[in-house]
């Protein structure tokens, strides 16, 4: 096993960590239906992107009749 040579002091610990920090995400408005969206993303909530359709959503899928 790995042993520290010198014992990493606190503040350096913490000095460390300060960059370790996660940012949040940037949201845009859907054009279509007006949901948040991951920027050049198609929107997961109707399926749109750039003013067109591009993924066909589903309204309900039947697990029973679709169990093979
Ligand atoms: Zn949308």
């Amino acid at each position: 096993m790995a042993v520290q040579q010198n014992k990493v002091s606190k503040s350096r610990r913490n000095n460390r960590r300060a960059h370790d920090a996660l940012v949040a995400g940037n949201p845009n408005e859907c054009t279509n239906c007006g949901e948040l969206k991951r920027p050049h993303h198609v929107c997961s909530a109707c399926g749109h992107y750039a003013d067109r359709e591009v993924v066909a959503l589903v309204e309900e899928i039947d697990l029973e009749d679709d169990a093979a």
